[in-house]
């Protein structure tokens, strides 16, 4: 039955662009989430929406699962494949055009969210989301994810920037939701519910979105705390006293010292804030020493800051290594998520300290913290450490950010590996409900469930 569904898949889209060979149906079968591995049936190397339609009528049809995907750098399993399913990959997709003169670029889905910018810069622009693996993450992978990045802080996530979308319905319908304008109230907001959806309802296949000019002038301050806390309180003292930088980022001592370690770096071995001010030349200074001296205030043992753009390189080395130094140094690893008010990130820095001695388990702190949002870094020495170390770990640090009036998710999503979590936050604020709701919404839209099955909820 498979061979013959992949056949008249084959006849469908072209030889050329669907694959089933067992080397490459192995090779889409990882993602960046490393604990579930699944093979689909088929690969579809898409080209323009007119193949989304047809996939999305075949599979519909035949009643198949299909997983939309980016670059598969989702670190919850939401582009894990679904057993027999079609995979079809946006990335041949890559259209993108930027309309200076009313401030919008539009991007086909499988646009790294980096050539975007790259694009925009051209004009003295800049696309205002920029999640740390923007060189490979998908703009149609990062719509479906609601990703965010170091500029959050000030931009938001992509939820915050997009003013339209085109999506494919499972029924191969084409709708194209909000409109490349600034301002649109026309009822209920269907886009974003297609933002954060983690393709269980459809597949996006473009995209409008603001764009930003590029500042002028920045300026990096880095200050370096022996106690974590400290840290985190100087980086809710920095917004608390109405700074809005550019980017606010986070790492702690044990990133510090094994980035040192493995990637022959020199920084002090202290947890670590990192501040970008943009502002206009003739008050850049002055409010680079205002954010010193508040992070000293706050208990930092040394403050530098510089205007030079080759020394703010340098001073961002260290967090730039910060994943891969943690990915080279433990055979297995994982990046966590977590969201929580700004006064709360003393505590939940505490918190990933006292799990990390219980459980035993080495677990490093990065995050755009400006916004809130924290990523535990949990090393492993065996895949087996996963169950009995990283996952109980995790789920008590992310449900900690529950009660801290935070969530389990900042940027990362669901996915196959948040599910209980999900449920466990929505019962923390009496919003079960809301999963009934997101289930009748699934059923109106995809009522044969092929859309990426068993993602957010079962
Ligand atoms: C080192 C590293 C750093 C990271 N840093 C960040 C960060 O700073 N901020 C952040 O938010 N995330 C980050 N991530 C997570 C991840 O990179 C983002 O979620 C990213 O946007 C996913 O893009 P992708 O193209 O790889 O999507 P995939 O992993 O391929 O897909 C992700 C989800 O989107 C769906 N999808 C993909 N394309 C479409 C489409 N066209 N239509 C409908 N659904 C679609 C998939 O089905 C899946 O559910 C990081 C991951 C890694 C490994």
């Amino acid at each position: 039955m498979g061979y013959e569904l992949v056949s008249k898949l084959k006849e469908l889209l072209g030889y050329e662009n669907v694959i089933s060979d067992p080397e490459e149906l192995y090779t889409y079968g990882f993602t960046a989430y490393a604990v579930v591995r699944e093979e689909p049936l088929a690969i579809v190397k898409i080209r323009s929406t007119e193949d989304v339609v047809k996939v999305l009528k075949f599979a519909n049809e035949y009643k198949i699962p299909v997983v939309p995907r980016g670059s598969g750098t989702s670190v919850i399993g939401a582009s894990t494949p679904s057993k027999g399913s079609i995979v079809i990959d946006l990335r041949p997709m890559r259209g993108i055009r930027v309309d200076v003169a009313n401030g919008v670029v539009e991007a086909e889905a499988g646009a790294y969210v980096d050539e975007v910018d790259r694009e925009c810069r051209k004009y003295g622009f800049m696309f205002p989301v920029d999640p740390a693996s923007a060189e490979a993450a998908t703009v149609g992978g990062a719509l479906a994810m609601d990703s965010g990045g170091m500029r959050g802080a000030r931009y938001g996530t992509m939820r915050h920037v997009t003013l339209g979308v085109e999506v494919v319905l499972p029924d191969g319908q084409v709708l194209t939701l909000g409109a490349p304008v600034y301002k649109q109230a026309t009822g209920y907001d269907l886009m974003h519910l297609f933002i954060g959806s983690e393709g269980t309802l459809g597949v996006i296949t473009r995209g409008w979105f603001k764009i930003v000019p590029v500042p002028k002038h920045v300026g990096r301050v880095i200050a370096y705390f022996d106690e974590v806390e400290d840290a985190a309180k100087g980086v809710f003292e920095i917004r608390r006293r109405g700074f809005t930088p550019l980017i606010i980022e986070f790492m702690d001592d044990i990133v510090v010292k094994l980035a040192n370690k493995i990637k022959g770096l020199n920084f002090p071995e202290k947890n670590m804030v990192i501040v970008d001010i943009d502002a206009p030349k003739e008050v850049l200074n002055n409010l680079l020493n205002e954010v010193a001296e508040v992070l000293k205030a706050s208990g930092a043992a040394d403050v530098k800051f510089t205007t030079d753009p080759n020394e703010m390189v340098k001073l961002y080395a260290v967090r730039k290594q910060a994943y891969p130094t943690f990915a080279a140094a433990f055979p297995f690893s994982f990046m966590g998520d977590l969201s929580v008010p700004l006064s709360a990130l003393p505590a939940i820095v505490k918190k990933v300290r006292e799990v990390s001695a219980k459980y035993d388990v080495a677990i490093g702190l990065i995050g755009h913290a400006g916004d809130g949002n924290l990523h535990p870094l949990v090393g492993l020495q065996s895949k087996d450490e996963w169950w009995t170390k990283a996952r109980p770990a995790l789920i008590e640090i992310e449900g900690y950010s529950i009660e801290l009036g935070g969530s389990i998710s900042g940027e990362h999503g669901v996915g196959i590996e948040r599910k209980d979590l999900l449920i466990k936050e929505l019962k923390a604020r009496n919003n079960e409900r809301v999963i009934e709701i997101m289930r009748g919404i699934k059923k109106v839209i995809d009522p044969n469930n092929i859309m990426n099955p068993g993602k957010i909820f079962d």
